[in-house]
C-alpha cells in the first residue's frame, strides 16, 4: 500500500480516524502535493440559516465512506494524486473581511505551490477571497458555478460582502471573466423577477436555470459549459443547494424543484476534461442534516472533483 493510500476498511473501521477528508494524511503546506483539502468554516455572512461552520467538520467526518476508486472515470485517485488536508484556516468569526484577509494570506502559499486546493466551507461568502488567492497566481479564471441562487446582489442588508453578493464582486474585482462564467441551476422564488436577465445582460455571465437544464438534458449543458470555459483556467464553485433538499436539506437557503443526487455527480463527472485550479464546496449545514446526506454529498463531490484532477494527469502523462 503507498503512503498516500487511506487505510482500508477491511483493516481498519472507518470510524478510526483523526477526521481527515477521506482519512488523507496532515499537511501545513502545499508543497509536493497535487491537490489539498482546506477548511473554511465561516457562516456569519449567511442571510437567513446559520450554521455552516460546523459544515466543514461534517463533511470531513462522513468522507471517511469513501474509497479511493472511482469507477466510472477509472481512476484510483490517491494512486494518481498525492493529497493531503490543511486542517482549517482561522476565521474570524462575525467579522468577514479580517476573515477574507486570513483566507488569502493562507490560501496563496497553496496556490502558489501548485496544489490544486479544495475549499470547504462555509457559507458561499467565502468563494471571493478563495478567487482573491486563486487570480494572485493566475490571473482571472473562467468560472463554473452550480447553485439555486446566482449570488449576484448589489448589497444584503446594505452590505458589499454577504453570501449572496459573491460573484457581482468577483466580476467587479476583475476576479472571473464574464465571457468565461457560466452559472447553472437558479431555481426558486426572487425579489427582482430580472435577477436572470441581469446576469446575462449587464454582468456577462451565461445562466442556465434548473428548468433550462431539466428541459435540454445533461449532454446539452455539459456541451455549454465546456464551450463556454473552454482554453480557460476553471475555478469550480458548488453551492450544495443546487442538490434538491429531497437529497441535501442540510443547508442555509434550500430551494425545491432541483436535482438528484445521481444527476449532479453525472453533470460533474462530464467536465473531466476541463483545466480546474481549485474549487469550493460551501453551505452544508449538519444541523439541518438528520441523516448526514448532506454532508456526504458534499464529501462525493469533493472526490468527483479529485477523480478528475487525477484522471487528467494519467491522460497528461
Ligand atoms: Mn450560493
Ligand atoms: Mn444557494
Amino acid at each position: 500500500m503507498s503512503r498516500n493510500q487511506p487505510a482500508s476498511a477491511l483493516s481498519s473501521p472507518r470510524f478510526c480516524n483523526t477526521g481527515n477528508f477521506m482519512r488523507l494524511p496532515s499537511s501545513k503546506t502545499g508543497e509536493g502535493l497535487d491537490f489539498i483539502v482546506v477548511g473554511a468554516p465561516f457562516d456569519t455572512a449567511s442571510s437567513f440559516r446559520t450554521g455552516a461552520r460546523f459544515g466543514v467538520s461534517a463533511i470531513r467526518s462522513i468522507s471517511a465512506l469513501i474509497k479511493p476508486n472511482n469507477v466510472h472515470l477509472q481512476v484510483n485517485v490517491l494512486d494518481s494524486l498525492k493529497g493531503a488536508d490543511y486542517g482549517d484556516i482561522n476565521i474570524v468569526p462575525g467579522y468577514i473581511e479580517p476573515t477574507y484577509d486570513q483566507i488569502v494570506e493562507e490560501l496563496t502559499p497553496i496556490v502558489e505551490s501548485k496544489a490544486i486546493p479544495i475549499i470547504l466551507g462555509g457559507d458561499h461568502s467565502i468563494s471571493l477571497p478563495n478567487l482573491r488567492a486563486i487570480h494572485k497566481v493566475h490571473g482571472p479564471v473562467a468560472l463554473v458555478h452550480f447553485d439555486s441562487h446566482a449570488d449576484i446582489n448589489d448589497t444584503v442588508f446594505g452590505q458589499k460582502y454577504n453570501h449572496g453578493t459573491v460573484f457581482r464582486r468577483a466580476l467587479e474585482e476583475g476576479l472571473i471573466e464574464s465571457d468565461h462564467t457560466i452559472q447553472v441551476g437558479m431555481r426558486g422564488s426572487l425579489y427582482d423577477a430580472d435577477e436572470h436577465r441581469v446576469a446575462r445582460e449587464e454582468l456577462g455571465f451565461d445562466l442556465v436555470p434548473a428548468h433550462e437544464v431539466m428541459e435540454m438534458g445533461r449532454e446539452a449543458l455539459v456541451e455549454r459549459i465546456k464551450e463556454r470555459v473552454k482554453g480557460k483556467k476553471v475555478f469550480l464553485t458548488f453551492d450544495i443547494d443546487f442538490v434538491d433538499p429531497a437529497y441535501a436539506p442540510g443547508t442555509g437557503t434550500p430551494e425545491v424543484g432541483g436535482f438528484t443526487s445521481h444527476e449532479t455527480l453525472a453533470i460533474l463527472r462530464e467536465l473531466k476534461d476541463l483545466e480546474f485550479v481549485g474549487c469550493d464546496i460551501v453551505e452544508v449545514a449538519p444541523q439541518y442534516d438528520a441523516t448526514e446526506m448532506t454532508a456526504f454529498m458534499a464529501a462525493n463531490i469533493g472526490f468527483e472533483f479529485i477523480s478528475m484532477l487525477a484522471r487528467k494527469k494519467n491522460l497528461d502523462k
